[in-house]
């Protein structure tokens, strides 16, 4: 078994690789507990849940991060009779995990919780960090809180069952990570390029360790997103125009917005030509681009209403080189006019 710390002020979280989502059962059984996951996971992994701990199954997808569901949730729990003592484990992807945390945090003003992680996006990167947030009104994550679950079990069987365009997803955010921070997995993920799917899930486990690894790093670093944390958010600027603008998934989105700013990488001299074509052409091979074409002016349009702007700026993350990645406050219409330009 491989173990990832995260520290924050307030907590110290664990990642754990290599040991079977079950053996977490002995930490909840016996105080209270409950479950939550969605009915794909239920479905699928039920009937291996622990006998007397109640399960809470939501909808797959995003439309169930909205309050009517956490309310739902809320008054579930209170009628199984879960205390400031209980323990919620979310079970499933990233939306999950943002359900099960926000619900946490909020319940009796906070109860522990923990995740088993079992999507890919969600083993690389939505489970580790602490971020926990819910829609409203089709603003993404608008209302949420930082609080870092006590652990996330990253089992690599459970991604089996994953449906392939889901493992896409994640390739997006796990390339995201060696683009910002790991050369070394970078070559791995090179040399790896044409074989990586979901199919041969053998590579993965070491793959996503190193991510998570990368991760924990940054937000042990900065939790709360005031300085290098923003990196992570490397591809996303973009992506999330295109995201809204098209109702793409998000992997998609994030690759594509991390080719943009690959390109912009380059524009602004930060990245050699060499290494932009590079980078370009791994993006492309792996599978994990929009399959719709993308008009860049309706994105350009898109950027002002970034929830991250701060003032008439961006802290815009560029890479200096392949594996290393800074941020740099751009202003909205600089953003805007390097995308108009921009043609894949
Ligand atoms: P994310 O990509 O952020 O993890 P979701 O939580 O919505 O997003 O998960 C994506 C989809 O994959 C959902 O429909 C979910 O039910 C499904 N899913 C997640 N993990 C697995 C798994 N291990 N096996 C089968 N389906 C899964
Ligand atoms: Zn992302």
């Amino acid at each position: 078994m491989r173990r990832v710390v995260v520290e924050s002020p307030a907590t110290v979280s664990e990642v754990l690789f290599g040991c079977s989502w079950q053996t977490t059962f002995e930490r909840i059984e016996g105080r209270g507990s409950v479950i939550i996951t969605d009915h794909n996971i239920d479905r699928i992994y039920g009937a291996l849940f622990p006998k007397g701990v109640p399960v809470i199954a939501v909808k797959p997808g995003e439309e169930s991060k909205s309050i009517s569901t956490i309310e739902d949730i809320v008054s579930q729990m209170v009628s199984i009779g879960i205390d400031r003592e209980g323990f919620v484990l979310g079970i499933g992807g990233g939306v999950v995990c943002d359900i099960a945390g926000f619900v946490a945090s909020v319940y009796m003003r906070g109860v522990e919780f923990g995740f088993i992680s079992t999507s890919l996006l969600s083993q690389v990167d939505a489970s580790t960090g602490g971020k926990n947030g819910i829609n409203v009104s089709g603003s993404k994550n608008v209302i949420g809180l930082f609080n870092q679950p006590r652990f996330v079990i990253c089992d690599s069987a459970m991604l089996k069952t994953l449906p392939e365009s889901e493992y896409f997803q994640g390739l997006s955010e796990l390339l995201k990570a060696a683009l910002i921070a790991d050369r070394e997995l970078l070559e791995t993920i090179i040399s790896l390029s044409g074989q990586l799917s979901s199919a041969d899930l053998s590579p993965i486990d070491d793959l996503v360790f190193r991510a998570v690894e990368i991760k924990a790093s940054v937000v042990t670093r900065d939790e709360r997103e005031h300085g290098v944390r923003r990196i992570l958010n490397f591809g996303h600027t973009f992506g999330h125009a295109a995201e809204l603008c098209y109702n793409i998934p998000h992997g998609n989105a994030v690759a594509w917005g991390m080719l943009a700013a690959i390109k912009f990488s380059r524009s602004e001299g930060y990245l050699s030509g060499e290494d932009s074509e590079t980078l370009a052409g791994l993006i492309e091979s792996l599978n994990i681009l929009p399959d719709k074409s993308i008009d860049v002016d309706r994105v350009a349009d898109r950027i002002q209403y970034d929830k991250k702007r701060s003032g008439e700026g961006i802290h815009f993350v560029f890479l200096r080189s392949p594996g290393e990645a800074f941020t740099r406050l751009v202003s909205i219409s600089d953003l805007a006019l390097f995308l108009r330009s921009f043609k894949l």
